[in-house]
């Protein structure tokens, strides 16, 4: 993986940072224990992996895909990280994503863009396109993502690869830059479900370091993506959002999409429409509440703390240094959501957009609950298009928040949901995504779904 790196890298640009001889040692490692006639930790250990840049890594820097964070080496694992390490998995490096986890392109990274592997002009998706992207390429078979509004699975469905939004609380989020902190969740990326699922299972579990870790057994996720295996989804009840087609959606995508509900049906799944009304009203309910948690969660770069420091040089006070290192560090985006988010939350507004939003979201977890009421699992397609141009929508803040029309609602009602590659869009030839999503706590019916279906 690390000669595939060297070999295509320059081009697609999935990683920030590659760290050769930590991921080498760490594969030594593995070797000598095994040599040695141990067990071996976990069942990915030696498979190599890609980390997003927004999980601490200690000794190694730590990005957010910021100039703000360019130089901050974190003192401590993630949570996640620990995991991974423990469990025998070796850390190629880190991935390249948009500053601070904002943004569906990977173009908001102060680092330059990620390409995408199926096309070289178009997008990766984002927030986690250098992850994702990392799959597509084969520089690694095992990536990991973060997903506040639809992070690991647009990347996953536009380069044709799986991604996982474990139940909110499931895996910790412990040494995890915060963004949103009541939407951000980390989860496996992959090229199939069962590989998916293996990492899904050394990631997950409680964590007393993080106080929304939810203290429940995990879901048996390997189990259920073997037993998708099957390819037998008799009595499994699959509803079809209305909500998610029409007006905005390619073609390709629709019909993809299509396809992949007969497909359902003729593993043996149940097919009904099911309408979730407030569906329609998360994008607008998602653009309060990310970046009023965003504004408040940034505020640490105060430019005291960590990383970047600018004009420290006597002759200015500590505000200004504050308020000139803001500035310089942080990209576009991210000032536009600390200015929406300040202003929503600031008094006299507070209950017109950060108050309707919260009660948006409430309308949308009851949506989720009266569908489950009636099917195991919903299916929409995961984006409305295949992967758009590299430049396309930048000047367009509202045309690339669109791509997470339909990935958006699980993470304000915390449910679990994936992306599964659902073939490529007979308009574009690009791949496209088919998204799955369970009540929270059930992440294994996705996989059992997931594995019959892919
Ligand atoms: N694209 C969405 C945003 O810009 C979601 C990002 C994410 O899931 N981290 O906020």
């Amino acid at each position: 993986h690390l000669d595939r790196i060297g070999e295509v890298d320059g081009a697609v640009h999935a990683f920030l940072n590659v760290d050769a001889e930590g991921a080498l040692a760490a594969a030594r490692a593995v070797d000598t224990a095994l040599a040695g006639g141990q067990a071996p930790a976990s069942p990915i250990a030696g498979v190599p992996l890609a980390l997003k840049d927004v999980l601490a890594t200690k000794g190694l820097a730590t990005t957010c895909g910021s100039k703000t964070l360019e130089n901050w080496v974190p003192p401590y694992d993630a949570t996640v990280t620990r995991k991974l390490r423990e469990a025998g998995v070796p850390i190629l490096g880190k991935t390249n994503m948009d500053e601070f986890a904002m943004g569906s392109s990977t173009e908001n990274s102060a680092f330059g863009p990620t390409r995408n592997p199926w096309d070289h002009t178009r997008i990766p998706g984002g927030s986690g396109g250098g992850s994702s992207a990392s799959l597509a390429a084969f520089e690694a078979p095992l990536a990991i993502g973060t997903d506040t509004g639809g992070s690991i699975r647009q990347p996953g469905a536009v380069t044709g690869t799986v991604g996982v939004k474990p139940t909110y609380g499931g895996v910790s989020r412990y040494g995890l830059v915060a963004f949103s902190s009541s939407l951000d969740q980390a989860g496996p990326c992959a090229r199939t479900v069962l590989d998916a699922a293996l990492l899904h299972e050394v990631i997950a579990g409680h964590d007393p370091l993080d106080s929304t870790s939810i203290d429940a057994p995990v879901p048996p996720v390997v189990a259920a993506a073997r037993e998708g295996l099957r390819g037998d989804l008799t009595g499994v009840k699959v509803g079809v959002v209305t909500e998610f087609s029409g007006e905005g959606y390619q073609a390709g995508v629709q019909r993809s999409f299509e396809a992949a509900v007969d497909q359902l049906r003729a593993l043996g799944a149940e097919v009904v429409e099911v309408s979730c009304p407030n569906f329609v009203y998360a994008l607008p309910a998602y653009y309060l509440i990310a970046p009023s948690e965003a504004s408040s969660n940034l505020a640490r770069f105060d430019a005291m703390r960590y990383g970047l420091r600018v004009a420290d040089d006597g002759t200015h006070s500590a505000e200004e240094v504050m308020s000139l290192t803001r500035e310089a560090g942080f990209g576009p985006e991210v000032k536009r959501r600390i200015m929406l988010g300040t202003y929503a939350l600031s008094s006299g507004y507070y209950d017109a957009y950060y108050g309707s939003a919260q009660k948006v979201r409430t309308l949308i977890t009851r949506d989720f609950e009266a569908a489950f009421a009636q099917v195991d699992v919903l299916v929409s397609p995961t984006t409305p298009t295949t992967a758009f141009k590299i430049g396309e929508r930048v000047d367009d803040p509202m045309a690339m928040y669109l791509a997470d029309l339909c990935t958006i609602p699980a993470n304000l009602a915390g449910n679990a949901a994936m992306s599964v590659p659902s073939g490529l869009s007979d308009e574009d030839g690009l791949p496209v995504g088919l998204q799955i999503m369970a009540p929270a706590l059930a992440d294994d019916r996705l996989y059992r779904v997931g594995a019959a279906y892919e």
